[in-house]
């Protein structure tokens, strides 16, 4: 015996078998009890959300022996021939792979001819927004003065690039993303019909992955029933391909907000091939825990149960709604540049991760003032005085004292960030003094006398969300002031750390801190003293330039 798929075996043959697009199903019912059928239809949705199989259905509908009927009875000759595909006078078209006008041109001149069996001769053009600008004109004439017997019934993902032309002279039905709730109410109805004893939560779970489309649910149940039998455990599902699972996307979220970038970088490893797939469900975890965050954990518009909105709700405390609202657009972007850049979606998806890792958390003035205060306690005790004073931390603080002498190697040291801010500092040029050994070094000014402390504030500020950057000036960083001109010097910085100081949040992220730590606007400026590294061109000053420069430097590896 062959095996059907469960999206085919599954597949609607009525309209009340459809699931979650009760408007659409019912507006047809309504025009078919009302004899008022249009000649063109146009059904546009995501995927797997049922626009072909409406689409079929509707033409059974029309074709039915004793129709046309919203109810098709499902036993005649055309109804049969309907659900086994092999109805003559229903013919679908694959945009897709027939574009050119000579298809078109094909297209029309059978629309000439009578059904041979049926009362209408129905073509379903499907992803219409394929075709080319040529054939939609030469469509356009038969759309114009179709002949009575005829009805065309298109389908897209991509309404937006469906001419105007052809849009005016359909109705135009759109099918949504169909609930979570549904689809897994559907799985259940079908691992009941199968005899499939699923655990709790793999429907939900199936659901979730499949991400509003029906075929693509009933496709991932297949892969997990022919892996796991049909007694399929959650922890099945972990092996499924296809679609992460929760615990792995909050995983990665776990790991950006730490600014883990070896584990992004993995977790892109991991997708090869799939990062658009990744990409699409990263967006949908940082939406599920923007909106735990908005709504609660019980909230209606979350799925997968209690266990899940506990878990969403948590990284909403922990990243913040700020922090969450850039993921939220870093993410989108990337996307976008994902479609822009085929071939190179894996670059791009890791690129937006490492990003992601140094993002700035917009912290408000009062979560900055409790942390200063925290800060002030801890500080409090220690009497701390010069070089050999050890912070509460345990950690040993690389701190200088007014005046520092050039790093190592000053003669090949570049700026990496120049700053943006106004500048309000004293006569010295941003930048001007690192450049040149000549150039004497900015005067002790203000910022020079306490330069011990604020370097603890903003190390220890950064420590918070900005773990690999405060790791780093931990390291090898030096703070140098003058005025309200602070500058960072790092003595050693790999590609990658390069990368994060030309990152202008991390630039932000010391601004804030050290303002916050001296009571008065600063103004922060990397200096970076590598004489390994010369300087780049121009062009690598862009930030993303130079992020995917150093990515190739570093990490990828081509498949
Ligand atoms: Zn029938």
């Amino acid at each position: 015996m062959s095996y059907l798929v469960l999206a085919r075996k599954y597949r609607p043959r009525r309209f009340e078998d459809m699931v979650g697009q009760e408007v659409v199903t019912g507006v047809l019912r309504g025009a078919i009890e009302d004899d008022r059928v249009g000649h063109a239809y146009l059904f546009a949705g995501p995927r797997g959300t049922g626009k072909t199989t409406t689409a079929r259905i509707l033409a059974k509908a029309l074709n039915c022996v004793k129709g046309p009927t919203p109810d098709p009875c499902g036993e005649c000759e055309r109804c049969l021939a309907s659900d086994e595909g092999a109805e003559f006078d229903v013919i679908e078209i694959d945009a897709a792979s027939n574009t050119s006008v000579n298809d078109v041109r094909e297209l029309r001149e059978s629309v000439g001819y009578a059904p041979v069996d049926s009362r209408y001769k129905v073509y379903i053009v499907d992803e219409v927004h394929m075709l080319s600008r040529a054939a939609f004109n030469a469509l356009l004439k038969t759309l114009e003065e179709p002949p009575s017997h005829v009805k065309f019934l298109f389908a897209t993902t991509e309404l937006h690039k469906v001419p105007d032309t052809i849009l005016s002279r359909c109705q135009v039905m759109r099918l949504s993303p169909i609930r979570e709730e549904q689809i897994a109410g559907r799985l259940a109805t079908v691992f009941d019909a199968e005899g499939v004893t699923a655990a709790d939560g793999v429907a939900a779970e199936l659901a979730r992955r499949a991400r509003g489309g029906m075929r693509d649910a009933l496709s991932l149940a297949d892969q997990l029933l022919a892996l796991a039998g049909n007694s399929p455990q959650l922890a099945d599902l972990a092996r499924l391909s296809g679609g992460a699972g929760l615990q792995e996307l909050l995983g990665l979220v776990d790991a950006l907000g730490a600014g883990d970038r070896a584990a992004a970088l993995d977790a892109v490893a991991a997708w090869a091939g799939r990062e658009g797939e990744l990409a699409g469900a990263l967006l949908d975890v940082v939406r599920s825990i923007v909106v735990a965050g908005v709504c609660g954990a019980g909230s209606p518009h979350l799925e997968g149960g209690p266990a899940a909105g506990e878990a969403l709700l948590a990284r909403a405390k922990a990243l913040g709604r700020g922090r969450l609202e850039l993921m939220l657009a870093d993410l989108i972007r990337a996307r976008e540049r994902m479609r822009h850049l085929a071939g190179s979606e894996r670059v791009v998806l890791e690129s937006a991760l490492l990003e992601l890792c140094t993002l700035e958390a917009t912290m408000s003035l009062a979560e900055l003032e409790a942390r200063l205060a925290s800060l002030e306690a801890r500080l409090g005790g220690a009497s701390v005085a010069g070089h050999t004073a050890g912070p509460a931390s345990g950690g040993q603080l690389p701190v200088s004292i007014q005046p520092t002498p050039p790093p190592v190697g000053a003669s090949a040291t570049r700026s990496v960030q120049q700053p943006t801010g106004p500048a309000t500092g004293p006569a010295t040029a941003p930048g001007a003094a690192p450049r040149s050994p000549d150039t004497p070094q900015p005067a002790p000014g203000p910022a020079a006398a306490p330069a011990l402390e604020p370097w603890k504030a903003l190390v220890g500020a950064l420590d918070a969300r900005h773990r690999t950057l405060a790791d780093l000036l931990r390291r090898s960083g030096k703070l140098q002031g003058s005025g309200s001109m602070a500058r960072i010097l790092v003595s050693k910085a790999s590609a990658d750390e390069q990368a994060l100081l030309a990152d202008k949040r991390s630039r932000r992220a010391c601004e804030r801190a050290l303002s916050g730590a001296m009571g008065r606007e600063i103004t922060v400026e990397f200096v970076v003293g590598d004489a390994a590294t010369p300087p780049p061109p121009k062009v690598e000053q862009d930030p993303f330039t130079r992020q995917v420069a150093d990515l190739f430097d570093g990490h990828i590896e081509e498949p």
